[in-house]
């Protein structure tokens, strides 16, 4: 299966079709410059549960390792009580995650967007976006 675009709702089955889309979507209106894979930095491991919070700060969870992390800078933001799983529209809870960023002419961050693409059925999606009012900020782009 290659990106599919005919349906309201995008599918494809690996990282650029998932890259692709989160161009796509803009988050925020501006152009995504790049697009990072989330790995586990324990087990190098791809597919997580992602928990959001009102705030849509971030966080993921390795299904092979169980280890934890918050992508960009939501770990600064999590409320700690009020977050939910991220779920699909089919119901899956499951995901391969990508994470874009938008940057200013300095390379600082502008905007980062948390896409997600649906282990059982494929479809993508953008979850989160978050707007970066400060710099530094370029050591968003290593917490994918
Ligand atoms: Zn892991
Ligand atoms: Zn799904």
């Amino acid at each position: 299966m290659t990106l599919d675009k005919s349906g309201k709702l995008w599918r494809g089955d690996n990282f650029d079709d998932l890259a692709e889309y989160i161009r796509y979507f803009r988050a925020g209106g501006y152009p995504v410059a790049t697009v990072v894979e989330s790995r586990c930095s324990g087990c190098d491991g791809c597919t997580f549960r992602v928990s959001i919070d009102e705030e849509e700060a971030t966080q993921r969870a390795c299904l092979t390792c169980g280890a934890v992390a918050f992508i960009g800078d939501s770990a600064e933001h999590w409320a700690g009580t009020d977050h939910e799983s991220c779920s699909c529209p089919c119901g899956g809870e499951e995901f391969a995650v990508a994470v874009g960023y938008a940057l200013f002419d300095d390379g600082e961050v502008r905007w980062v967007s948390v896409g997600l693409r649906c282990l059982k059925d494929d479809t993508l999606g953008v979850y989160a976006d978050t707007k970066i009012d400060y710099s530094p900020s370029r050591h968003l782009l290593s917490q994918a």
